[in-house]
């Protein structure tokens, strides 16, 4: 991984960590390796005016021309830049960080965000000081355009509106004061949902429940749904590309769990197909993809990564197990409205309650718990742990996944960030996966300890 690029573009405390002279300068080098047409956007933060000016000063000093397309959600963008053929796109975000933070995520003429490849050649260019800059009778033109009817009336193509409509379905949307808002209750009432929204006027400071959609800050979902008799809830996050979704009881469903749902009834359709996730997801989605006589292809935790492969391959449907899903006969990015015209989609035609659809999908328990494990030593904790763990099947493709002869499996990554192991597990059952997160913990422990005497 790259100096400034994480999991999801460059991000940082504004004028700390994040300032316009970065933005700037990540635009103008990003610019000069995409081409010369270059979409440009921003979320509802408090900073994306002034941010977004310097992304657009960056991309013009290299001779690119700007559409700018104002407040949008991410994946309004992304599937912006392929469908108008431009070159590339610079979205001004900082996904569902607090509203101190913003940030960049580029994208590729495709519409995807840029490789790590290309990745690390923006940097590479932006450390070396930056591209060469236009003469001034070269420098690039900003044209404003609205892309927003073009984006919703593509999200509708992908579904039955006549038939969503007959079933008089309600929706409630938690669009958190983030761009959804400028999206989500419009696709909804397009598809003739009766539509209802909290959270959904915009602001940079996300006074409602701040910017990342949690089981645990949905409580005004919660008694939307209740108060209304709502389908479907969905809550987004702050660029709309993730969302979790709420059933008509209130019960927040994980993003494994909707993305089994979505994959069962995709390849219900279209069987026999590959579906992409991390590797942190579920093996519940295995099972239904198998089902399916399809095929699961796994891939490093990060979105950018289920969405490469998806393109890569041509493979149509891809997810996350933290509620990102991506609907490939539309765009191969994560996509908040397309998931929710998708769920109406599949209520119209089943015709039963969410709850009990989701009850349907295979039932794991899943724990989180961490190990403390000092930087310099991570590298050699994660070699040494397959040799802890002879005849069982160990994936190194990114950390150390355990995989017992019963299915049940252990994720085992170093924290970018703190000086922990992350450990992440899944069983049949709770007792189950509580006893391998034991077994894990004590494993690292004393392996971590032994390092210690022999450094
Ligand atoms: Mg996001």
């Amino acid at each position: 991984m790259g100096r400034l690029f994480g999991t999801n573009g460059v991000r940082g405390v504004l004028n700390q960590e994040f300032t316009v002279e970065l933005a700037q300068g990540l635009a103008a080098s990003a610019g000069s390796l995409l081409g010369k047409e270059m979409a440009v956007g921003r979320d509802a933060r408090t900073s994306s005016p002034m941010v977004r000016d310097a992304v657009v000063s960056g991309l013009l000093s290299v001779g690119c021309n700007v559409h700018d397309m104002g407040a949008l959600p991410t994946p309004t963008l992304q599937y912006m830049v392929k469908h108008l053929g431009l070159d590339g796109g610079v979205m001004v975000t900082a996904s569902h960080n607090p509203p101190q933070f913003n940030g960049v995520k580029v994208m590729a003429a495709d519409g995807v965000e840029i490789s790590r490849a290309t990745e690390d050649r923006v940097e590479e260019l932006y450390f070396k000081g930056g591209p060469q800059l236009a003469a001034w009778n070269l420098v690039g033109v900003v044209r404003e355009v609205d892309v927003v009817e073009t984006y919703i009336g593509a999200v509708i193509d992908q579904v039955d509106r006549k038939l969503i409509s007959s079933r008089g379905l309600k929706v409630a949307l938690d669009t958190g004061n983030g761009v959804s808002c400028l999206v989500a209750p419009r696709v909804a009432s397009r598809l003739g949902a009766g539509v209802y929204t909290v959270n959904a006027e915009l602001d940079g400071g996300f006074p409602g429940r701040g910017s990342e959609p949690t089981p645990e800050n949905l409580g005004a979902l919660r008694d939307l749904i209740e108060a209304t008799g709502a389908d479907l809830g969905i809550g987004f996050d702050g660029d709309g590309d993730r969302s979790i979704i709420m059933d008509e009881k209130g019960e927040a469903v994980w993003g494994d769990k909707s993305l089994s749902l979505i994959a069962d009834w995709y390849l219900g359709r279209h069987p026999g197909e590959t579906v992409v996730t991390s590797i942190s997801t579920s093996k519940g989605l295995e099972d239904v993809v198998n089902r399916h006589g399809g095929r699961v292809h796994w891939v490093r935790v990060g979105s950018v990564d289920v969405s490469r492969a998806m393109v890569e391959n041509g493979y149509l449907l891809g997810g996350e197990e933290n509620g990102g899903i991506m609907y490939g006969p539309h765009h191969p990015v994560r996509d908040g409205a397309m998931v929710m015209a998708l769920l109406l989609q599949i209520l119209a035609e089943r015709r039963r309650p969410l709850s009990e659809l989701i009850a349907e999908q295979p039932i794991y328990s899943k724990a989180k718990d961490k190990v403390e494990c000092p930087n310099e030593l991570k590298l050699e904790v994660l070699g040494r742990l397959p040799g802890l763990v002879e005849g069982l099947e160990v994936d190194t493709m990114d950390g150390v996944k355990v995989t017992n002869r019963d299915g049940s499996w252990i994720l085992i990554r170093p924290s970018g960030t703190e000086p922990v192991c992350r450990l992440y597990a899944e069983a049949r059952d709770e007792e189950a996966v509580r006893g391998i997160i034991g077994e894990y913990k004590e494993k690292l422990s004393r392996l971590i300890e032994d390092l210690k005497q022999t450094v």
